[in-house]
């Protein structure tokens, strides 16, 4: 994307809107569309059944005894919401805990976030991680379940530790603490603080999600951005003298319109959204500024860079039109998730194998219209966040106040937990089992290579 007109100086959490959804009756956050919309999932023929894996009934039993411990701590953060890097409650919670158990080395307020932490078991390599949210939704609390995510996550953790302490295995788990997913971008801090990469050399993320559909290993999310537009004219007398101004909200007309045209000829998949935030003074003044919040989104970073292209296009030609000056500022940007398809395949044949009877399908990719920054981290290493399902009442979806009082009760938990057991198997296996290190990071080169791969569209909209 030409970035000339594109200034990057803001910090996303200087915009009070925070992360934006994309609201369709039949999409959810994270999670992958209902069965009507699930036409563009590759689904085949399911594969030969397996073995059960290796260390399953160790995991299983060892986090089933956790579960006394873990409710508390699940139900302190579902009962105390608290937004994005304000997590202190929360924060305070987690550490305390892990700073109990055997082997662990905990860092509080992590890389310059209060609330960011990092637990570290064991060294050497490989190294397996698991990303900890736990930031809530302005007014309607733990909406998007993230109590559940960073339950899982301690759990999964602590877990994977136990069985590399229980058969020698020789390797590092790391347990992040990632503030303020819903917008703030608290992985994104991370990975620039050199968390991820250069002082842990991460092997692999970890991390699953809560939703109101079916149970999914590879889920992947949008890439988005947000920006603020701005214009900027010259006042006249909007009577007496019109043409001695610039008229700015003429030009973010223009662009709005533009947009509005562009919006006919997008693909599947793509989202323009925007607001105007200024429109001028008075009608008797030329309007001097005008300004406006807008996001794009698509299913790939590399389709959301053209989409931006012809966006930008749009707000130049206002520029052009009324000889008014562009300004455009990105105020946030979450990469697509790209999931790893060898840790799905050891995620699914753990989770497939516990109580009750299920069988997702570790290469089926269900596609989200959300946004998540563990998408960024899945550029930076291989990354799996499996979506799973919990309890509500009326179906009631993520970013709702059904959806709040269903991660706080105890089947939420229940799920949970079981996922827990199927992201510390993954990180064992792939710790453990010859070969699996080695395909996993051939899996995520191929990803990166070719970043359509995993996005989900149909060959009928393939980008
Ligand atoms: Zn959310
Ligand atoms: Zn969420």
């Amino acid at each position: 994307m030409d970035t000339s007109v594109m200034s990057f100086d803001l910090d996303p959490k200087d915009d009070p809107e925070g992360f934006v959804m994309v609201d369709r009756p039949d999409q959810t956050h994270h999670q992958p569309p209902t069965a009507v919309e699930s036409r563009k999932s590759r689904r085949c023929e399911p594969p030969p059944k397996l073995p059960p894996p290796v260390y399953l009934t160790e995991i299983s039993t060892y986090i089933d005894n956790l579960t006394t411990s873990l409710w508390p701590i699940n139900k302190t953060i579902h009962d105390n919401p608290e937004l994005g890097f304000d997590e202190v409650i929360a924060h305070e919670t987690l550490t305390a805990f892990m700073e109990t158990q055997p082997g662990w080395t905990v860092t509080r307020s992590a890389y310059g976030m209060t609330t960011a932490f990092v637990a570290i078991y064991g060294s050497g390599s490989p190294v397996v991680s698991f990303n900890a949210e736990m930031d809530a939704l302005p007014g309607i609390g733990h909406a998007c379940g993230h109590n559940l995510i960073a339950t899982a996550s301690v759990a999964a953790a602590l877990a994977t530790a136990y069985i590399l302490s229980k058969h020698q295995l020789p390797a590092k788990v790391v347990l992040f603490g990632t503030p303020a997913e819903e917008g703030g971008g608290g992985k994104i801090k991370l990975l620039n603080a050199g968390a991820y990469t250069r002082d842990h050399k991460i092997d692999i993320s970890l991390i699953a999600h809560p939703g109101s559909v079916p149970d999914a290993a590879m889920v992947t999310t949008t890439a988005y951005v947000r920006f603020r537009v701005e214009y900027f004219g010259r006042e006249a007398h909007a009577a007496a003298e019109p043409w001695k101004g610039i008229n700015a909200l003429d030009a973010l007309i223009t662009a709005y319109n533009g947009l509005s045209v562009l919006r006919q000829q997008t693909m599947a998949g793509d989202v323009i959204q925007g607001h105007i935030t200024d429109g001028g003074a008075a009608p008797n003044i030329i309007h001097a500024y005008a300004a406006g919040v807008f996001v794009v989104r698509s299913h790939s970073q590399k389709r959301l860079d053209e989409l931006l292209e012809k966006v930008e296009a749009c707000f130049r030609a206002g520029a052009l039109a009324t000889g008014a000056t562009l300004r455009m500022t990105r105020l946030g940007a979450y990469r697509n998730h790209v999931p790893n398809r060898t840790i799905a395949e050891r995620y699914a044949r753990y989770f497939n194998e516990l109580d009750p009877p299920t069988r997702i399908r570790e290469d089926q990719n269900e596609e989200s219209f959300a946004s998540s920054d563990q998408g960024d981290v899945s550029f930076a290493v291989p990354s799996l966040m499996p979506g799973f399902a919990i309890p509500t009442r009326d179906g009631a979806g993520p970013h709702t106040p059904g959806f709040a009082e269903a991660s706080g009760t105890r089947e939420a938990f229940g799920r949970c937990l079981r996922v827990a057991k199927g992201l510390a198997g993954a990180a064992v296996d792939v710790v453990a089992v010859d070969g699996v290190l080695e395909r996993v990071k051939e899996d995520w080169r191929r990803g990166m290579r070719d970043k359509e791969e995993y996005n989900g569209l149909g060959e009928d909209v393939a980008v």
